[in-house]
């Protein structure tokens, strides 16, 4: 998911953290000029923002277990492969870029460099993807959704850095108002976004979520091409769009993502590691996209991920609109 190593003062940053609070990062107010970028542990936050989101309401709870009962019966009954039969699904793409200064007003080119990695992705052509194991090539799936540049929304705000709490997607609020998410995906392009002790590289919403904050954020240095990313982290944050948890299940061995065919993990992989890393007596599938390893060395969803994305397009699905 990310190209960028700790640097030292993010490992000072790490050292420290038993004994302060945490926040140094939103204390230091980094700026985007600042090449030095401290990622937090969790660098992806959707599970924090999750976490969050359910206390603040409890009714979301029950929204999201109604897609996951939909998406149990979808799989059962094989809906899912019948919708995947039909053809390709496309999914036009609405960036909102938010930007204080000039270079973080990315171009329209990185913009496009992020809808081809997301269509490599998910439709079987990563550049890597000729590196993945044996044991799990028999998995790797055409996910076979396609993305197109459908606008991009540019909007000046002073801001330094956004919290992970969806202020970017309302124009009250200094961001920019979410374009019509029953039919368009939207993606928020931000300087910085400091989070429990460093920064995050993006988040997303799952299904089940309000309509009016449906999508998913993403640093602008981590967005497409750039001198951090392959643009792997929007791969890793849309699949969290349409519904996949991390490989590791978010806990220890025996937590589950809700796909068998995912081997269990004791917890996300960093860096680039070289096969096989062993966790919960299986090898670690460390190439999924809903791992946490460097962009170069993700290049995988398998079968069972595909089954519970294109749950969400079928009739009922959450994201049942997309699909028409
Ligand atoms: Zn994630």
């Amino acid at each position: 998911m990310r190209k960028v190593f700790l640097s030292v003062a993010a490992l000072a940053l790490i050292f420290t953290s038993c004994e302060n609070s945490g926040n140094e990062a939103e204390e230091q107010g980094l700026s985007s000029e600042n090449q030095e970028i401290v990622i937090s542990k969790d660098q992806c936050g959707t599970m924090g923002v999750l976490g969050e989101k359910l206390e603040q309401n409890p009714e979301l709870a029950s929204r999201m277990n109604a897609v996951e009962l939909h998406t149990k019966e979808a799989i059962k009954n094989k809906l899912t492969s019948r919708l995947a039969s039909d053809g390709t699904i496309e999914i036009p793409v609405v960036f909102h870029v938010i930007y204080r200064t000039e270079s973080e007003n990315i171009s329209d080119s990185q913009l496009q460099s992020q809808i081809d990695a997301l269509n490599e992705d998910f439709n079987l052509n990563n550049p890597a993807r000729n590196t993945i194991p044996d044991e799990f090539a028999s998995v790797e799936s055409n996910v076979g959704v396609r993305f197109t540049l459908e606008q991009v929304i540019r909007v000046y705000s002073n801001k330094r850095q956004w919290r992970p709490d969806d202020s970017m997607k309302f124009t009250s609020s200094g961001g920019s108002d979410v374009v019509n998410p029953q039919e368009f995906l939207n993606i928020w392009v931000v300087n910085n976004m400091p989070y429990r002790g460093g920064n995050i590289l993006g988040y997303a919403q799952f299904p089940g979520g309000d309509w009016s904050t449906d999508g998913v954020v993403l640093d602008h240095r981590f967005t497409g091409d750039t001198q951090y990313s392959t643009g792997r982290t929007g791969t890793h944050e849309v699949g969290h769009w349409l519904n996949l948890r991390h490989i590791w299940g978010d806990g220890g061995c025996g937590a589950t993502d809700y796909v068998d065919d995912t081997p269990d993990a004791d917890g996300p992989s960093r860096g680039c590691p070289v096969y096989p890393t062993v966790s919960c007596n299986s090898n670690n599938m460390t190439m999924n996209f809903m791992d946490y390893s460097d962009d170069e060395c993700l290049n995988m969803f398998t079968e069972g991920q595909k089954e519970r994305m294109m749950a969400v397009f079928t009739s009922g699905g959450f994201r049942e609109t997309m699909a028409q």
